[in-house]
């Protein structure tokens, strides 16, 4: 056991839910903590704070994830279909699959953030394999490897 926070191993659901880098689990992939703050919620550093993991991985890297928004939206709204069924019930006789449709809709639309921010995590999860050991070193045009530029000029 390590007492450094930054060291506690995080199992992958965990960082899927707090939209960690697939890379280390550890960095933030968003600058905003806040996933309702409408302006910034997609706003990605270039690379993981903790590991140096390029975010973006390549251009247009995220357009996959409406793949992974449709799977998850298509899950909430089974979960809910079931809750509907058990707590509330269906019946042909009255208007409750209406009021399902409604609600349910309603759940997916304050949700909306939230399932954009873990598609992209787990887009990225896919593509990108856990190594805890992992460091790409300073990003490209800052620090030693610049200077070292400089200097050959
Ligand atoms: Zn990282």
């Amino acid at each position: 056991m390590c007492a450094d926070k930054n060291h506690e191993k995080s199992g992958l659901l965990k960082s899927l839910l707090g939209n960690k880098c697939a890379r280390c689990r550890r960095g933030a992939i968003y600058t905003s903590k806040n996933p309702y703050d409408l302006k910034n919620c997609l706003k990605m550093p270039d690379t993981c704070p903790v590991c140096g993991q390029q975010v973006e991985v390549e251009v247009g890297f995220y357009y996959g994830t409406g793949y992974v928004s449709y799977a998850l939206s298509i899950a909430i709204c089974v979960a809910s279909f079931i809750a509907w069924w058990l707590f509330i019930g269906f019946s042909i006789y009255d208007n409750r699959i209406f009021w399902w449709l409604g609600v349910n809709a309603f759940i997916l639309l304050v949700m909306q953030p939230l399932i954009m921010r873990w598609s992209r995590t787990i887009w990225m999860a896919f593509f990108v394999y856990y190594d805890e050991n992992w460091y790409q070193g300073p990003p490209e045009g800052s620090g030693r490897a610049n200077a070292t530029f400089k200097n050959a000029i």
